[in-house]
Parts: structure tokens; sequence; C-alpha cells
């Protein structure tokens, strides 16, 4: 009995298919690349889905509204057969059918919408005895009706051309004697579904129209504090660190802004605490050498006249072994004290004998016992020479320190600009020049640098004259110092230092001769051949299959040449390696000097994949917004801050801040100059990544590099074998 009957079986799960990941991939494109806020994607979502739920609402109110017409018209329909069938069902002989006529026409006078009522006369073959009008049965459903209520026997109707044909039969006595039909007009359905279908669209629209200002509004509202939020952190790109965020909601937002502002106070303090120990001494507060370097810049820079005078006190070292180091420190900080006061009070003098001249002193420690002052006026040599035998004498008044009578005296050294020298690297060499004539003249006295023949200014010339030819005549070296990973020591690259193989003199650092280089303009064509010649080496490396990255050092002037990327990536592109094998080093004074064009010309060097990198990190910053906005991979630690950071708690600062502040930033970080395990031990534990120092090598010609490199390669890849073997055999155990 059940055979026919199929029990449905579960549809397959489906597959997904190759298309369907292809739809997936592409909405997932669309979703990240469509060039929309959050609000505006959460916005045009919403919108989306009220859009769907309502087209839903419609076509079921439609469809709903569809079905009450049709059932009000089956019931009249029904009623309607229901009384010709009361009259015709069984017609008794003694009625004639003219009788069901006048219920039909009844019927038609009723209801506008009946077209036609009237009975059709059979024979028993079946044949009409009376004729149907023309317009009935131009309507095929009509004849239809009439055939099926004749041979069924059973009233019949039939949804025509805007009219439905009902068809009963008419019996008498149990003969069927004639069918009647009535035609009634389907418009009254059309006209309520069509009037309930637009009242539904225009129900619809009015709900979509109010409905999407007011979820675009309430997202809108809904998203603000998400927008600060990015907007904080689009000027926090930027360098502008005061953005309020939406800080004291108890929500996820809240715990996110709360960690954006904990992040943001980290960098600035991580910042402002560099910035500060970097400018000032920790024992004495007095400024350091590097703001003593920028005072004197500035002062220069701004066309001012500047005395430079180098103090050094002869006999603290004689204090430190006959008293300890602790009373030396002391008696330093003694002697800071009594020669800030001399400053003082010799400056309130001169102000006083110069009224309206806008004369200042920058009194600083440059090291152990040492100490400078840059006066920052136009005075001549004698009033420069009281103002330093004040200096000395106020140090000859012995010192009470820890119930000890200390006896120190200092010797001076003095430069002025410019006659001795136009930037501070000069002046300082030309005063501690100076120092050391005082101090072989018997100490306790002062100096003016010499202006003779082995003044500063002639042995620039001299340097300077042979320097233009150096090139030419292939007297300048590129040495390579190597550069370590610090977790496992493996050499990655190489610094390119220049040396100058001087053909009397021997072979010269470029601290000699870079600045006096530089000054007259021949440094851009050393810096040319020194990257040109890096190149080349590299590319010779690449040819042998060692790869150790280049950093070669650029100057100023040379990276503010226009064609300063492009050279450099001609030079690359000849030399047939690949860019990201060379990276170029600015310092840190240089990139900060005008930080936006230098981001600007740079930015060409790293889209072309070469890195860069800050030299000398913190010695020169004054920016924060401005580092972040550099387009470098790595930051050089100064190796006046390395080679300290054992021994010194501020320089210990310094260097863990930095590396705390590049970890946050996304930097790598390069510490320069390790000298010692203890050093190398300190930057590990504190995160930093790579290092340069005597302890991994001096700066060395090619050949010996390379002898190095693959050395350490070969001895890395034996660690390596051994490694393994070692695991495959404690497996094999
Ligand atoms: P830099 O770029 O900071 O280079 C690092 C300097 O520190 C090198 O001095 C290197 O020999 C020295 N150094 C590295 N590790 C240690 C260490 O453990 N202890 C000590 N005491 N010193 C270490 P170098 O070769 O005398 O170069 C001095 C500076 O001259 C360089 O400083 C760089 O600014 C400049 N320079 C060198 N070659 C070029 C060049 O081709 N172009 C330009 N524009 N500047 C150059
Ligand atoms: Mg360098
Ligand atoms: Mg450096």
């Amino acid at each position: 009995m059940l055979a026919g009957f199929r029990v449905p079986t579960a549809a397959p799960p489906r597959s997904i298919s190759a298309l369907d990941i292809e739809l997936i991939g592409w909405l997932r494109r669309l979703n990240t690349q469509l060039p929309l806020g959050l609000a505006a994607r959460f916005t045009l979502f919403v919108a989306a889905l009220l859009l769907v739920l309502t087209a839903a609402f419609v076509t079921i109110n439609n469809s709903e509204a569809e079905r009450a017409a049709n059932s009000a018209f089956d019931e009249k329909t029904r009623q309607i057969v229901a009384v010709v069938e009361s009259v015709a069902g069984d017609m008794p002989s003694d009625r004639r059918l003219s009788d069901l006529q006048v219920v039909l026409d009844r019927i038609a006078a009723a209801s506008e919408n009946t077209r036609y009522a009237y009975t059709v006369e059979v024979d028993a073959a079946g044949a009409a005895r009376n004729s149907d009008p023309e317009s009935v049965l131009r309507d095929p459903m009509a004849s239809i009706a009439f055939l099926e209520a004749f041979s069924g026997g059973v009233a019949s109707s039939r949804r025509g051309d805007g009219v439905l044909h009902i068809a009963v039969p008419v019996r008498s006595e149990g003969s069927l004697i004639g069918i009647a039909r009535v035609g009634l007009s389907t418009r009254p359905i059309d006209e309520a579904i069509s009037s309930a279908v637009s009242r539904n669209i225009v129900l619809a629209l009015v709900f979509v129209m109010l409905a999407l200002p007011l979820c675009a509004f309430f997202i809108n509202y809904l998203t603000a504090p998400v927008r600060r939020l990015t907007l904080a952190t689009r000027r926090l790109a930027a360098g502008n660190f005061s953005v309020p965020v939406p800080e004291s909601r108890k929500d996820e937002l809240g715990e996110l802004s709360r960690s954006f502002v904990a992040m943001t106070k980290s960098i600035v303090d991580s910042f402002e605490a560099v910035q500060k120990l970097t400018m000032t001494d920790g024992a004495s507060g007095l400024a350091n050498r590097e703001q003593m370097r920028r005072y004197t810049q500035s002062v220069l820079e701004r066309g001012g006249k500047a005395s430079l005078l180098y103090l050094d006190l002869d006999r603290i070292k004689r204090v430190n072994e006959a008293l300890g180091i602790d009373v030396g420190d002391l008696a330093i900080i003694g002697v800071a004290e009594r020669l800030k006061a001399v400053t003082a009070e010799a400056l309130g003098m001169y102000l006083k004998q110069h009224p309206g001249d806008d004369c200042d002193v920058l009194m600083a420690r440059l090291g152990g016992d040492e100490f400078g002052f840059v006066v920052s006026c136009n005075v001549n040599e004698e009033c420069i020479g009281q103002y330093a035998a004040r200096l000395i004498t106020a140090l000859a008044r012995p010192f009470e320190i820890s119930g000890h009578s200390v006896s120190v005296t200092g010797s001076i050294g003095i430069a002025m600009a410019p006659e001795d020298g136009m930037d501070f690297a000069t002046l300082l060499r030309s005063a501690a020049n100076a120092l050391a004539d005082a101090k072989s003249q018997g100490r306790a006295t002062y100096k003016f640098s010499a202006r003779d023949m082995k003044s500063y200014a002639y042995r620039r010339l001299m340097i300077e004259q042979e320097l233009r030819t150096a090139v030419e005549k292939n007297q300048l070296e590129v040495y390579y110092q190597p550069q370590v990973a610090l977790t496992d020591g493996a050499i990655v690259g190489a610094e390119a230092l220049v040396r100058w193989r001087h053909p009397t003199r021997g072979l010269i650092g470029p601290t000699d001769f870079i600045a006096i280089a530089e000054e007259s303009g021949i440094l851009d064509t050393i810096g040319t051949h020194v990257l040109r010649e890096s190149c080349r080496q590299a590319s010779v490396w690449y040819m042998k299959g060692l790869t150790p990255k280049i950093s070669v050092n650029v100057s100023a002037s040379q990276c503010q040449q226009p064609s300063f990327a492009s050279d450099v990536l001609k030079t690359i592109e000849e030399a047939g390696i690949p860019p990201s094998a060379i990276e170029i080093e600015i310092t840190e004074t240089v990139a900060m000097l005008d930080p936006r064009t230098t981001a600007r010309d740079l930015a060409p060097l790293r889209a072309a994949g070469v890195r860069l990198a800050i030299d000398d990190f913190g010695t020169g910053y004054s920016n924060l917004a401005s580092l972040t906005r550099m387009p470098v991979d790595v930051l050089k630690i100064d190796r006046s801050f390395v080679s300290e950071c054992v021994r010194d708690g501020s320089a210990r600062v310094v260097v863990a801040t930095i590396l705390t502040m590049t970890q946050n930033l996304g930097f790598e970080t390069v510490a320069e100059g390790v000298e010692s395990a203890a050093q190398r031990e300190f930057l590990l534990a504190q995160g930093c990544t790579y290092a340069q120092g005597y302890l991994f090598g001096k700066p060395m010609p090619a050949a010996e590099f390379e002898e190095l490199y693959s050395a350490k390669r070969r001895a890395g890849a034996r660690d390596l074998i051994s490694h393994i073997r070692r695991t495959a055999g404690t497996r094999a155990e």
C-alpha cells in the first residue's frame, strides 16, 4: 500500500565549491578594500538588512491581501452556485426554465459585477437549443466550464479573461435539461490586490525613509568613540600626543582607550627622560657636552660670536688616589659650585659695564674633571683672559671636604670663533690644543689657541688641499666593521668606514678629515666614492655567495642633494645587488635639521627596499614626533651611552629607555661601541637586537672582513650540523 509513497531523504551536505570560495574571497576583499569608515560600513550593512526585511514584509503582506481577496470572491461564487443549484438542482416538470431565469436576473441585478446570467437549454445529445451571446463564446474558459458542468453533471467555474465563468447543470426529474451560466467580473479582486500592494509599498517606503536616517544617526553615535580613537592614533603617528580619547567608558572601547593613553604616556615619558638625561650631567646637574655643542652651534648659526673655555682640573687624580674616589667626586661637585658662582659674578659685572649687551655663559661638565664654558658675545681676548684668570684663582682656595682640606688647580685652553673654528667640534679641538699648551707650560694657567703655522686654520688648509686629490690618487680606502646579532653572535653585516692612506702620514681616521672635507665641500665626492666602492664590494661578495648587509654613512650635504635618492639607487643597480643589501646611515643631528624634508627625501630609497638607519642616536634629536615620521628601519645607539652603560647609572637609564622606546615604535636597534662582555650582556637583557664594537671586531680591510665572515659562517654551519646530529642521536636513544 505504501509502495508508491517515498519517504523524503535528507539532502547530502553541500560541499563548498571553488565558486563559493571565490565568492567569499571576493566579499572579503570588497569589505577590506572599500574606502569607507566603520560607521559608513555599518550603516550600509544595516540599510541592506532593512531593505531585505522590508521587501520580505511587503511580499508577505501582498500575498496575504491576494489570498483574502480571492477567498472573498470564492465565497461569493459559492453563494451564487448554491442559489442557482437550489433552483436548478432538480426542477419539477411543471416549472419552466423561465422561472430559473427570474432567479438569474435577480442575481444579475444584485451585483453590478455580473456580466451575464442566463440558461442554455440542451437536449439529450447535448445540443444547445438556444444560443450563447457572442461575447461569452469568445472566451474559451467559458466553454470549458460549460462542458465540465455538462459532462460532469456538477457545477463548474473557470477564470477567464477578467471574468469568472460559472456553469451549473439544470435538471428536471433527474434529466439534464440545461446549463445555467453566470459570468462574474474579476476586476474587484484585481483592484483589491493592487490597492493592498500599493498601500504596502507606500508603508514600506515611509518606514525605510524614517528608519534609515535614524539608523545612520545611532550608528554614527555608537561609533563616535572608535572614530575618536582612530583620530587619536592618526595624530599620534603625526606626532601630536595630546588628543582626548574616550577613557572614561566602561566598555571595551574604554579599555582600548586606556591602553592607548598608557602606551602614549610611556612613549612620551621615555622620550622626555632620554632628552633630560642626554642633555645634563647627572652628578653636577650642569649641562653636558651635547647641550654645550647645541648651544655653541645655535650661537654660531645665528651669526653670533662665541668663546670656548676648556678647563681641566690638574690634581684631581692625586686626590682620588690619596683620599678615595668619593672625596674626589665631592671635590668636583665643590669645584662646579665655585665655578658657577664665579661665572655668575663675572657675567653680572660684565652686563653692568655693558648694559644692553646680549651676553650669556653656558657652563657644562664635559667629562670626569673637565668643564667647558661658552661665552656667547663679542668680547675681546683681554676680557676673556680676565674671566679665565678668575676661574683659576677661584680654585686656589682649598676645599673642606669630609674633614680634609683638598687643593685642586685648573688649567684652561681658550678658543674663539671664528678665528679658531667655525663649529663646535673645531672650537673644542682648538681649545683642547690650547689646554695642552697651558699644561705643558706649568699648570694653573690659561692659554689662547695658537694662530700660527701649527694652528687649526693652517692645518685645515693643508689637509684640504691634499684631500682634494686623495680620491683621484686612490688614497681613500673603505674598512668594514662587523655588525652582529646579539643573540647568537652571527655577523649580519658591516659598516663601511672610510680611511685615508696618506703617502707620508700613514692611515688617517675619518674624525681627522671628515669635518674639514665637509666644510670645504669635498665630502660629497668622498661619500659618492665610498658608496660606489661599498656597492662594488657587496657585489663581489654576493657573487661568492656571501651576503653581509653593508651600512654606508652619508653626510648632510650628500643627502640634501636633490638627486641623492636616485643616485644611490643608480649606484646599487649598476652594482647588480638587491637594494636591501645596502643600509644608508644618516646621523640623528642631520636627520633632525629639517625632519620633514629628510623624511620626504629618503622615502624613495625606503620604497625601493634600501634600509635606512639613524646613526649616533641619543645625541641629537629634539622631536619624538619627527622620529616617528622618519622612514627608518634601524636606530644606532650612540657609542657614548653604550660605552658607559655598565659603569654610569644615567647612561644605563638612557640606553634602557631608548631600547624600550624603540621596541614600542618598532625599530631595530644597533648598539655602537660595544667593547666588553658586560656591555653585551646588559644590552641583550634590555632587548637590543644588534651590536657593533671592538668586542666583535674593529674596522678592517675588505679581505680581512671576508675571511672573518666566511669563518664565522663555517663555524655556524658546523655548530648547526653537530646540533642536528646531537638531537638526532638523542632521539635514536
Ligand atoms: P660612526 O658612523 O658612528 O661610526 C662608528 C665609529 O665608532 C667608527 O669610527 C668606529 O671605528 C668606532 N667604533 C666602533 N666600535 C667601537 C668601539 O668598540 N670602541 C671605540 N672606541 N670606537 C668604536 P671611525 O671609523 O673613526 O668613524 C668615525 C665617524 O666618521 C663615523 O662615525 C662616521 O660618522 C664618520 N664616517 C666614517 N666614514 C664615513 C663616510 O664614508 N662618510 C661619512 N659621511 N662619514 C663617515
Ligand atoms: Mg655610522
Ligand atoms: Mg655612530
